[in-house]
């Protein structure tokens, strides 16, 4: 009788570090190889220049997952890597760890693009990528691995099918269910039901905003938030606006309606740069919808300079309130403009609650509201399900096994007692499962 066993390195009882294995009777499927993003910024203060000689000391640090002992026992019978999406809690540490499996990672355009830039700057191995479009199906080795396009806060995001044998196994990490996203197609609840009635053995799916009630709302509402921001700061002299770097839809909602309104657009950073790069070359939107990007820190003080003109919109990294960003460095008076009454900053984004986050953010806060500009905050929705786009995802996919992931154990636990809503038996057909653990599914 075949037999599905789960592998956990991150991401199940924490937010960050995600990668799983999932063995089966035809071989291995790694999916997902994130960094722990937290512990990242703490140490990259201290070091800047990061480089695959240093893998070990990111394993030992708990910023990449620990697949040692794993690689030693089973690493031949690894068939292929999958990278669900570009967001770096999940393909981050895909320079350090991919290149010693003889298997191609497997990705989408997008990914792909984000996959090696990170293995340039690291100065990784040569990585073999096997790119597939969204929706496109790939086999090796008797196993079948469909990428299906899912909505999320990144282009190109996939929920993972892996079929082999008589198994079926989906791997949701990350998505919402967005029917009026703006960069691609509506979520596809046909095609959700279709992957049901196959019938799915184990649905892995992440839980990071479970506990909020009600359904996330979609990408274009934000757009719309932002318009009524921008509007309503039509006599600002000059807006400053701060996302994530990897959100290209917000971004091109920014950029469409600042030019709209007749603001001259600034863009700062080099993230945005080269997030703005992998989606021009991915082929996710053209050049034009997009903006020039300022990357050099003498670049960015002489375009300063032109802000005493007034009629701006400038849009920079710095929404955790980094140090070093574009925002922070704003608000310590890093340029020669300094913030005014006369100014509004618009934060798109909701800050992440993590230790060093909620401090940072609050410093930038402060300093914001001590020069007198305005501020809108949490001109944002979330790139996650909520509550009920949950409870509709197990009534499409119907698993037999359901497995909460991806943000700790109360939210696990909030995954647990929705299934149990559903009839699920914990420790049946629903489990609590942490990280650095095996799992064997009959
Ligand atoms: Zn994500």
């Amino acid at each position: 009788m075949s037999k599905i066993r789960l592998y956990t390195f991150g991401g199940y009882s924490e937010i960050g570090k995600s990668m799983s294995a999932i063995e089966t009777d035809n071989g291995i499927v790694i999916v997902d190889m994130g960094g722990n993003m937290d512990e990242l910024i703490d140490y990259q203060t201290s070091h800047p220049n990061i480089t695959i000689q240093d893998t070990s000391e990111l394993i030992s640090r708990n910023i990449i997952p620990n697949d040692s002992e794993f690689f030693k026992e089973k690493g031949k019978n690894v068939v292929a890597i999958v990278i669900s999406h570009g967001h770096l809690d999940h393909a981050w540490a895909t320079p350090f760890l991919a290149h010693k499996y003889k298997a191609p990672i497997i990705c989408t355009p997008f990914t792909a693009e984000i996959i090696k830039k990170l293995n340039k700057d690291f100065k990784g191995e040569r990585l073999n990528l096997k790119i597939v479009p969204t929706g496109g199906l790939i086999n090796i080795k008797g196993i079948q691995i469909k990428l299906v396009p899912i909505t999320h806060s990144i282009p190109q995001a996939s929920l993972v099918l892996i079929k082999s044998q008589n198994k079926n196994i989906l791997y949701a990490c990350d998505w919402k269910f967005d029917l009026h996203p703006l960069i691609s197609s509506p979520v596809d609840f046909a095609e959700l039901k279709r992957l049901g009635n196959l019938g799915i053995d184990v649905l892995i799916s992440e839980t990071t905003r479970i506990e909020e009630k009600g359904s996330t709302f979609s990408e274009s509402v934000a757009e719309n938030m932002i318009e009524d921001a921008l509007i309503k700061s039509k006599d600002s002299k000059n807006i400053f606006f701060t996302t994530f770097s990897s959100h290209i839809a917000r971004l091109r909602s920014v950029i469409k309606i600042g030019r709209k309104l007749g603001r001259k657009i600034l863009v700062i950073g080099r993230s945005i740069d080269e997030y703005f790069s992998a989606a021009i070359n991915s082929g996710v939107v053209e050049r034009r919808e997009l903006a020039e990007v300022i990357k050099e820190d003498r670049f960015v003080k002489k375009a300063m300079k032109r802000l005493k003109e007034g009629g701006f919109l400038v849009i920079g990294t710095g929404h955790q309130g980094e140090p070093g960003s574009f925002m922070s460095k704003l608000a310590i008076n890093h340029y020669s403009y300094a913030l005014s009454k006369d100014d509004t900053v618009i934060f798109s984004s909701q800050t992440i609650p993590t230790k060093v986050n909620i401090a940072n953010r609050s410093m930038l806060q402060n300093a914001i509201m001590d020069s007198g500009a305005k501020i809108y905050d949490n001109v944002h929705v979330s790139g996650h399900g909520s509550r009920e786009d949950h409870k509709k995802m197990l009534e499409l996919i119907r698993p037999k096994i359901y497995i909460p992931a991806h943000g700790g154990i109360e939210k696990q636990v909030e995954g647990i007692k929705l299934a149990q809503e559903l009839n699920y038996k914990l420790n049946l057909n629903t489990f609590l499962i942490g990280d650095n653990v095996h799992f064997d599914i009959e």
